[in-house]
C-alpha cells in the first residue's frame, strides 16, 4: 500500500471517535502528507468511504502524478463549489480543523452545503498522525539534519569575527542550497553580543565582535522534510556570566535529552531542563518551551513545553532546545533534533556541543 493510502486509512480510523463521518483537509502540509500533493491550492475529503481531491487547472497535471489514492476532480470555479457540487445527499457530519479554516471559508462552505452536511469543528486529527513518523520520514529528517551538521562545519572554517550577521546567515543558506536543500526551513538566526538575548533575533547589518557569544539557529528543507539545530559559539573569551550560562544550558540540554523516551509527557521533559536552569537562578531567563516536533513543517506536534500534555511515543521527532537569555548581555541556546525510539532516543544532530572558539 502507498504511504498516502495508509495515512488516509489511519486518519479515517480516528474519525468515529471525533464524531464525524469524513474530514475536510485544506492545510497544504496536511494535504501533502495525506494525498502526496505538493502544490499550493487543493482540498481533500477523507473518510472510511470517501477519498476526494479537488484542485484547479494549474495543478491538474501535477496532481495526476502525485495524487494516486484519491479521486481527482478539477474545479471549474472555487474549490469549495466543486466540493459541494459533488456531495452526495444524506446527512453527513463533515469535520474541519478550526485552527486552519478561516471564519470566512467556513461560512462559505456552510452556505454551499446547507441542509446536506453538518460542519463539525475538530482539531489535530492529521497533526496527531503526522507527529508519529514512518521509517521513511525519519530517514528524510535524518538527511536534513546531517546536511545542517555539515553547514555548521563551514562556520568553523570561515570564522565569525568582523563578519556581518546578515552575511553569515545568507552564506549558511547558500551552503544549504548547494548541499541539496530546497532552502532553509525557517529564517536563519545569527545573533551576536547583546542581540543574542532575543530568542528570535533577526540577523543585522552589524559586524560580529570579538569576545562574546554568537547564537546560530538554522534548519534545512530536504525532500520536503525539515531539520532544526542551534549552536552558540564564542568569539574569543566571552564574559564570565555568558560562559557560565553556556555551561548551564549545556547541562540542562543533556539532562533533558537523556529524558527523551516513550512515556513521559512533553511537560515532564520540559521540566527536567527548566528545573536545572531555575535552580541556577535563571528561571526567568528561559522564557520559551523546551522543544517542538519537526517533520514536513518546521514546527509541529508534539510540544515539549509546560503545556505539553501528550506522552512521547516511538516515532516522534522533537527538538530539545533550552536557552538562557540575559537582557543587555547576550544569550545561549543549544538545540538538537532527536527521534524517540522504542527504548529511548536517537540523536539526529551531531555538530559538536562543547563551547568552540571561532574567531
Ligand atoms: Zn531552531
Ligand atoms: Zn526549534
Amino acid at each position: 500500500m502507498s504511504a498516502s493510502a495508509s495515512r488516509a486509512d489511519r486518519v479515517s480510523a480516528r474519525l468515529a471517535a471525533a464524531g464525524v463521518d469524513a474530514l475536510l483537509v485544506a492545510d497544504p502540509i496536511d494535504l501533502r502528507y495525506l494525498t502526496g500533493f505538493s502544490g499550493s491550492n487543493g482540498l481533500a475529503v477523507v473518510g472510511p468511504d470517501v477519498r476526494r481531491f479537488v484542485t484547479d487547472f494549474r495543478y491538474v497535471e501535477q496532481a495526476r502524478a502525485e495524487v494516486v489514492d484519491f479521486a481527482r476532480e478539477r474545479a471549474a470555479g472555487s474549490l469549495y463549489e466543486t466540493l459541494a457540487g459533488g456531495w452526495p445527499e444524506g446527512g453527513a457530519r463533515l469535520g474541519f480543523d478550526d485552527a486552519q479554516l478561516s471564519v470566512r471559508a467556513r461560512a462559505r462552505l456552510a452556505e454551499l452545503l446547507r441542509g446536506r452536511v453538518e460542519l463539525v469543528a475538530v482539531s489535530g486529527l492529521v497533526a496527531a498522525e503526522r507527529a508519529v513518523k514512518e521509517p521513511g520520514e525519519i530517514e528524510r529528517i535524518r538527511a536534513a539534519a546531517a546536511l545542517v551538521d555539515e553547514v555548521y562545519g563551514r562556520v568553523l572554517e570561515r570564522g565569525l569575527v568582523g563578519r556581518r550577521e546578515r552575511d553569515v546567515a545568507v552564506e549558511l543558506e547558500h551552503d544549504m542550497r548547494r548541499l541539496g536543500a530546497s532552502g532553509a526551513s525557517f529564517p536563519s538566526i545569527v545573533a551576536s553580543g547583546p542581540h543574542g538575548a532575543l530568542p528570535h533575533a533577526q540577523p543585522r547589518d552589524v559586524a560580529i565582535e570579538r569576545d562574546t557569544l554568537v547564537t546560530i539557529d538554522i534548519g534545512a528543507r530536504l525532500d520536503g522534510y525539515c531539520s532544526d539545530c542551534t549552536r552558540s559559539y564564542a568569539t574569543g573569551a566571552p564574559p564570565e556570566d555568558l560562559a557560565a550560562a553556556y555551561a548551564l544550558v549545556l547541562r540542562a540540554q543533556e539532562a533533558a535529552l537523556a529524558a527523551v523516551a516513550p512515556g513521559p509527557l512533553g511537560r515532564d521533559v520540559d521540566a527536567v531542563a527548566r528545573e536545572i536552569i531555575a535552580a541556577a537562578g535563571h528561571g526567568e531567563h528561559f522564557g520559551h518551551g523546551l522543544g517542538h516536533g519537526v517533520g514536513l513543517a518546521g514546527h509541529e506536534a508534539p510540544r515539549l513545553a509546560r503545556s505539553g500534555d501528550e506522552p512521547l511515543v516511538a516515532g516522534h521527532v522533537v527538538t530539545v532546545e533550552p536557552g538562557v537569555y540575559l537582557p543587555g548581555r547576550g544569550g545561549v541556546r543549544i538545540e538538537d533534533l532527536v527521534v524517540v525510539t522504542a527504548d529511548g532516543h536517537e540523536l539526529l544532530s551531531h555538530a559538536d556541543k562543547q563551547l568552540a572558539i571561532v574567531d
